[in-house]
């Protein structure tokens, strides 16, 4: 390893005027206080600072960076009849300037002593016919030509000033090592392109040059380090499974519905790969209730067949009871519960309890474990853990995902992981470039479509007395009203939220919950359970888009979804998803505000008109970016600084060229350009994937 590469990794604190109280201002920001993190936290705009005009042409409005001597300091009055500022009155061969300041420290003072020769910077006003600025930024005079620059404007944080970021980019950069090209015909290098997009405003055909090459660089890191994983796979041995499937017909048998088509083949498709020598690593998607879930018990019930151990992961502890349930249910009817052993595994295990439990799992008394992210956890070990299944895998990242497959022997551990999203396929190469793919593309017979109608915000009213009357009359036991929000907006919005969740209390009282995105888990936890339970005191779910993902309530069959229009056509047919349910049925209503346009109908109507996820998403993806389809802004799974899925598919799909050809040469990035796409990786922070695949 090139020593130059650890400079990418030092800490910011290492750094001239980087303090605690700093440091932790850039973890927020950067999510990571290393040179790597503040490199990719690109400029979003510039202030231009170039403006240095004489003081009689001075236009009011700009901001102007100006030489002036001060001349007279006006102290505020002893008597203040209104807001009157300090006033400090600067002057040069062209004119006189006033430069105001509403509180003023000692240091400033000193720095503008009377007869002192001064850089100013800052917007120029005009009041009472004299120029003005308020709260100028000062300088030494000698610094004028550094200050008189456009200056890079970045995304900041509580804390954190623009010039506090400027200055630390500045000594970043004055070290910033060489490195050894990776990319086959590249213009600008590495080193040069991220200092053009912090300090280079001038040449914007030069910025888009940079910008293309650090785009790159990120979508080959990501798609090579997805390739390497997945050619590990391919040559890594699994946990060989092959038994006659005694297990599996009992349950089928006793079922009381017959599988699918789709659910027939991806059955197969998933034995296949068990049976196989090689390690499975494949994604199952399928629509909201396309029935993933038998399909994945099915394959847990085969791996216990031959006496190995299976895990069900899951991302909330509602859904871990749910498919504990299911599952425990169908081993009973089934005739199995003497054989089969299950257990459920979640956080909120007494510690006692846990004990006993994870001694079970270890000595092999367990089956079958169904649990949260607790079972990432360093503690739990199994006997002999021969197959994983995540669901809704897009709530957990690719390293996740990893550190289950590697618990059992020798990392020998098939992965089976399920999504609802469905994701048009190319998508799904790039972004699951690591997986094998299995679709669920038919729903279960006999489904309750869910009728879906398009409402103005204005009939507010009438929705909470129509509610009202329903509730009371049975006609409805559950129901859920959903504020779908932005993520990053979340704090912003959660004014509105609360507000409909106070105007819900006054017409339902103890009847309504509230969950949003930034409860913890177990806070929600407790809210969703009693809205689960069919005799649980809430009725009315009032949720932003964080509604649990894969929650079976059949009781539940109205939901209303607010600013409706605001939101991708994915994202709706999902939450959309979580009626229709049960017997009864089911009606979303899709709020708009009353100035819909008529493209914003037209939308909404497919919705209306569709019930296929597929085409939906297809629509959708014509219509949003593919950072909402794959929720992956929720998730932060693909956390991708510059590069855009949409925007840059085309340079997804020349990457994979890339790739392919590479993989052809030299797959074991053995070559000069083999070395050097290393370090890419070590760089791009994927180093520990390339040290798990060479060293094993
Ligand atoms: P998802 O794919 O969203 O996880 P689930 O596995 O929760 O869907 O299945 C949704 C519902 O459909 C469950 O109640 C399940 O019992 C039922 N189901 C699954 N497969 C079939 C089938 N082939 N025929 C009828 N009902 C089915
Ligand atoms: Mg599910």
């Amino acid at each position: 390893m090139n020593n130059n590469l650890l400079y990418f990794f030092k800490s910011l604190q290492d750094f001239k005027g980087v303090g605690p109280k700093f440091n932790e201002g850039l973890v927020r920001l950067l999510g990571n206080a290393r040179v790597f993190d503040l490199l990719f936290h690109f400029p979003t705009g510039v202030i231009d600072k170039t403006y240095s005009p004489s003081l009689f042409e001075c236009e009011v409005g700009r901001v102007a960076t100006l030489k002036v001597d001060v001349v007279q300091h006006i102290p505020v009055p002893f008597v203040k009849v209104k807001k009157v500022p300090y006033k400090i009155i600067c002057a040069n061969d062209t004119g006189n300037i006033t430069l105001n300041f509403f509180q003023i420290y000692d240091s400033q003072k000193k720095m503008l002593e009377v007869g002192k020769k001064i850089c100013v910077s800052g917007k120029v006003e005009k009041f009472g016919g004299e120029l003005c600025i308020s709260h100028p930024e000062i300088y030494p005079v000698e610094k004028f030509d550094e200050v008189c620059v456009k200056e890079p404007l970045y995304p900041l944080t509580y804390a954190i000033t623009n010039k506090m970021i400027v200055n630390l980019v500045k000594q970043v950069l004055k070290e910033l090592p060489d490195v050894q090209e990776w990319q086959e015909g590249a213009t600008i290098s590495f080193k040069d392109a991220i200092k053009v997009l912090h300090t280079d405003f001038s040449n914007q055909e030069l910025r888009e040059v940079a910008r293309q090459r650090l785009v790159y660089d990120e979508i080959l890191a990501n798609q090579l380090y997805l390739t390497l994983l997945r050619n590990t796979y391919k040559t890594q041995k699994g946990f060989c499974v092959k038994n006659s499937g005694v297990y599996k017909n009992l349950v089928l048998k006793n079922l009381g519905y017959e599988l699918t088509n789709a659910q027939k083949r991806v059955v197969s498709e998933i034995f296949a790969d068990l049976e196989s020598d090689y390690k499975m690593f494949r994604l199952l998607q399928g629509d909201v209730g396309s029935g993933k879930t038998i399909v994945a018990i099915l394959a847990l019930l085969n791996v216990v067949e031959v006496g190995g151990q299976g895990a069900f992961m899951v991302p909330t502890e509602i859904l871990a009871e749910q498919h504990f349930k299911t599952l425990t249910e169908m081993v009973d009817k089934s005739g199995l519960s003497q054989k089969i052993r299950v257990v459920l595994l979640t956080g909120s295990d007494k510690s006692l309890i846990k004990k006993e439990k994870l001694k079970a799992i270890k000595n092999g008394e367990v089956d079958i474990v169904v649990g949260t992210h607790a079972l990432f956890q360093d503690c739990v070990e199994f006997k002999n853990l021969m197959l994983a299944v995540i669901d809704e895998q897009h709530k957990f990242g690719v390293q996740q995902r990893l550190k289950l497959s590697n618990k059992g022997e020798h990392n020998k551990v098939n992965v089976l992981t399920m999504t609802a999203t469905p994701i048009p396929r190319t998508l799904a190469m790039t972004s699951f470039g690591d997986m094998d793919l299995s679709v669920i593309d038919e729903m279960p017979p006999h489904r309750k479509i869910v009728e879906t109608n398009l409402w103005s915000m204005a009939k507010i009213d009438k929705i909470f007395s129509l509610i009202d009357m329903r509730l009371s009359s049975g006609q409805i036991q559950k129901l859920y009203w959903v504020c779908p929000l932005v993520e990053e907006s979340e704090k912003l919005d959660l004014t509105a939220v609360v507000q409909r969740f106070d105007d819900l209390k006054k017409y339902f009282g103890d009847k309504v919950g509230f969950i949003h995105g930034k409860m913890k888990q177990e806070e929600k936890d407790v809210v969703m359970r009693e809205f689960v339970n069919p005799d649980g005191k809430i009725k009315v779910l009032l949720a932003t888009t964080v509604i649990e993902v894969g929650v079976n309530v059949p009781e539940a069959t109205l939901m209303i979804i607010e600013h409706s229009e605001r939101f991708g056509l994915s994202s709706l047919h999902q939450l959309r998803g979580r009626i229709g349910r049960g017997g009864d049925k089911s009606t979303c209503l899709l709020l708009h505000s009353d100035k819909l346009t008529q493209q914003a109908r037209a939308r909404l109507n497919i919705l209306k008109n569709t019930t296929d996820g597929f085409k939906i998403a297809e629509e959708d993806l014509k219509l949003r970016g593919a950072g909402d389809i794959l929720g992956v802004k929720q998730s932060g799974q693909i956390d991708f600084k510059l590069a855009d899925f949409m925007e840059d598919m085309d340079l997804f799909l020349a990457s994979r060229r890339d790739i392919q050809n590479l993989m052809l040469k030299d797959s074991s990035l053995l070559s000069e350009r083999g070395t050097n796409l290393r370090n890419l990786l070590f760089i791009f922070g994927y180093e520990k994937s390339v040290f798990d695949i060479y060293s094993a």
